[in-house]
Formats: structure tokens, sequence, C-alpha cells
């Protein structure tokens, strides 16, 4: 009697809650501390089911499947974390033991609940586990972050590496389709000009033989004036230019500029150069103005008919230097005009005349490199002129 006084004494003043359940899982026996950890007032668990304090996901009670292992016939009584309702419906942690119990032919489950919420150990280590968690996923997050940025670079570099790479590819197979071409032409033009000469040897016909030997030497002349195009083109590539600033009588330059351009004119195309200004010291590279005077001259003379005028003109003003060729032919079509400085390209209304699309390309690599501008205006029918100009420097005096 002693003893079970003092059995209702511990159970009583556990601080674990204590609950005894039938089969069916009516609560027969419930300590004060359980209805403490469940919210309820004393006594008012009992002859409730347990499936009120512990619902399992599927409305049953978690309470009957803990002692379920059988060892060695014995039932065994295991700890097991699950998830209770208080009566304010809110859930809370708890971990609980049964164990059954057989008592007078029943058996009775007796479970031992301890509330884990505020545990302090418990929710410590939960938070420091988090906290790790949470580091070690900001270190990833970071981490993957820096190696997609770096992927996204690499992804940018690879595309341009590639872009340049087709352009060049685009460019080298347009070279061989162009040099083929057009070596194609001056070298049958040399190849006749050989075999007439053989057959007028024979005759032997003076006359007829230095017209060939003058055309095969226009040939020669040809395929040189293409060659060097292709490899002033080689040159801007390597970057071996640098322009000079040596100061020469711009008018000088231009009238014998203008002598020489004439021989190579159509019937009756005449140039007429002019210069406008007081002054006519330039400081510029003349050898690459002069390049790029000839290219736009010989556009001029290429693209226009006979009869016709193209004016040339020279100018110093006080703050630039501008070269100007005018002509009256067949001009470019305005689709066009976007990408006449593009190399190889040749506007849609060339036909058969000849020519590589290089040529501007050149002169505007060629001015800027002196630092300079070209623009132009053209109208197909009308004509076209190209301006040229550079900032002007204070003349150096040798
Ligand atoms: P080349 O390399 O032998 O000079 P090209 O004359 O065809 O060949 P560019 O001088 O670069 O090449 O000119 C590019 C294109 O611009 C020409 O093919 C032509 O269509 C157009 N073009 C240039 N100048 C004139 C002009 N004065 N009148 C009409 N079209 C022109
Ligand atoms: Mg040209």
């Amino acid at each position: 009697m002693e003893n079970a006084k003092l059995l209702h004494a511990i159970i009583k003043t556990a601080l674990d809650g204590i609950i005894t359940v039938d089969s069916s899982g009516m609560m027969e026996c419930v300590s004060p501390s359980a209805h403490r950890i469940f919210g309820y007032p004393n006594g008012e668990l009992l002859g409730r089911n347990i499936s009120l304090l512990l619902p399992g996901p599927d409305g049953n009670s978690q309470f009957h499947s803990i002692p379920n292992g059988h060892k060695n016939g014995e039932k065994n009584i295991i700890g097991k974390e699950v998830i209770g309702v208080r009566k304010d419906g809110i859930k809370f942690p708890l971990r609980i033991a049964v164990s059954e119990v057989k008592y007078r032919d029943r058996i009775i489950y007796t479970g031992v609940l301890h509330d884990l919420t505020g545990d302090g150990e418990t929710e410590g280590t939960l938070k420091k586990y988090a906290g790790g968690l949470e580091e070690s996923v900001a270190e990833r997050t970071e981490s993957l972050e820096l190696m997609l940025a770096e992927l996204q670079k690499a992804k940018e570099e690879l595309h341009r590496a590639l872009e340049n790479e087709k352009e060049v590819s685009r460019l080298k197979s347009r070279f061989v389709s162009m040099a083929s071409h057009e070596f194609r032409t001056p070298l049958s033009a040399m190849q006749l000009s050989v075999v007439l000469i053989e057959k007028y040897l024979e005759m032997p016909d003076r006359a007829q033989i230095l017209k060939h030997l003058h055309q095969l030497k226009n040939s020669i002349g040809n395929m040189n004036a293409i060659l060097n195009e292709f490899l002033s083109v080689e040159e801007l590539e390597i970057g071996v230019i640098t322009p000079g600033d040596d100061p020469f009588d711009v008018v000088q330059f231009a009238e014998e500029l203008t002598e020489e351009m004439q021989l190579i004119t159509k019937t009756n195309q005449i140039i007429i150069y002019q210069h406008t200004g007081s002054e006519s010291l330039v400081s510029l590279d003349r050898h690459l103005i002069r390049h790029c005077l000839v290219n736009l001259i010989t556009n001029a003379v290429k693209y226009s008919g006979e009869n016709t005028l193209i004016e040339f003109s020279t100018g110093i003003t006080a703050d630039s230097y501008l070269f100007t060729v005018k002509d009256n032919g067949i001009g470019i079509p305005e689709k066009d005009h976007a990408f006449i400085f593009k190399p190889f390209f040749r506007a849609h209304n060339t036909g058969k005349i000849p020519g590589t699309g290089l040529g501007l390309n050149i002169v505007e690599r060629y001015v800027n490199l002196m630092n300079g501008k070209i623009l132009f205006t053209s109208s197909p029918g009308l004509g076209t002129q190209f301006i040229v100009s550079f900032p002007k420097k204070p003349v150096k005096i040798l």
C-alpha cells in the first residue's frame, strides 16, 4: 500500500507526462504533467482517444505503432520523436517511449512523453546545425555564382573569338575567290598578247608587236596594282604602318597627281583640279594621302563614262585640310551606302566594271591612321563626291 502511494506520488510529480491507454486507444490514466504538456485541465483527457494528442498522418494515433518491434519474443520500448497537438491546436515536438503491459488479461500501453519544445540542447543543436547549414549553403551559393559568372565570361570570350575566326575565314575565302578572279583577267590578256607577239614576229609586224608589248606592260601593271592592294591590307592588319607628318606643298603635289591620273582616263574624260585657301603647306603623310587620292580618282574614272568631268580639289581652312573628288558617274545605290567601306564589298550596279572592293577599305583605314574623316554623297545616275578631311597641324619648319 505504501508502495502504491509512493508510485502515485512519483507519477503525479514527474516532469515528463505519463499516459496509459487501452488497446482501442482510450486514455485510462493521464498524469498531471501530461495534461500540462498538452494544455488540458487535470482530468479532461481521461476516457478520450490518444489520437487527439498524437494524430498520425493517417488520422490514427502514432502511439500504438511505437512498441511494435519484437525482439526475442519481447516487446521493445522504443523512444521516438513525434509531433503532438496541444488543446489550442498548436503542434509541438515530443519524445515518446511506449511499453506494453499485460494487466489482468488485457494489454495496456504506457507512454512516457517528454516535451521537446524549448529543449535547450535539441534547440541549440538544431540552431547550430541550421546555422551551419545556412552558412555552407551561402558559401556554396557564392562559389556557384562566381563559377557561373566565370562561365558566362568564358562563354562570351569564346563567342567573340568564334565570331572573329568566322570573319577572318570569310575574308580569306573572299580573298581567294577575288584574287583568282582578279588575276585571271590580266593573265589571260597577257597570254593573248604573248601569242600575238609570236605571230607578228613571223610576219614581222613591228607596230602590232609594239602594241601588244604595251598591253603586256599594262596587264603586268594591273596585276602589280592588285597585289599591292592586297599587301596594303596585310600591312594594315599587322599594324606596321605609322604615318609621318613632314610638310609638303599640297598644290604642287595635287597638280602632279592630276597629270598622272589624266593618263588613265577614258576618252574625253577630264580631271579638273583646283585649290582653295591662301596657304599650301600641309603636314600629312605624303605617301598615304597619295594612295587614298589615287584610289578615289581611279574610282571616279572607273565608275563614270566617256566625255565626263572629274573635279578634284584641295583646301586648307582655319582648322583642317580638305580633299574632294567628284564625278558624274553611275553613283552608288542607297541600299549599298552602309557597306562600301567593308573589305571586298562592291555595289550592285558595278556590272562588268572590274574591281576587288578593297580600295575604299584601305582608304578609310589610311584616313583613320592620319586621324582624318571620310564622307561621301552619291545618287545613282547623278554622280558621287568623296570628301576627306584632316585636322590641321602646325607646320614643322625643317
Ligand atoms: P578596287 O579594290 O579595285 O578599288 P572597287 O573599286 O570595286 O575595287 P572600292 O574602291 O573599295 O572597290 O569601292 C567599293 C565599291 O564602291 C565599288 O565597287 C563601287 O560599287 C562603289 N564606288 C566607289 N567609288 C565609286 C564612285 N566614284 N562611283 C560609283 N561607285 C563607286
Ligand atoms: Mg576602287
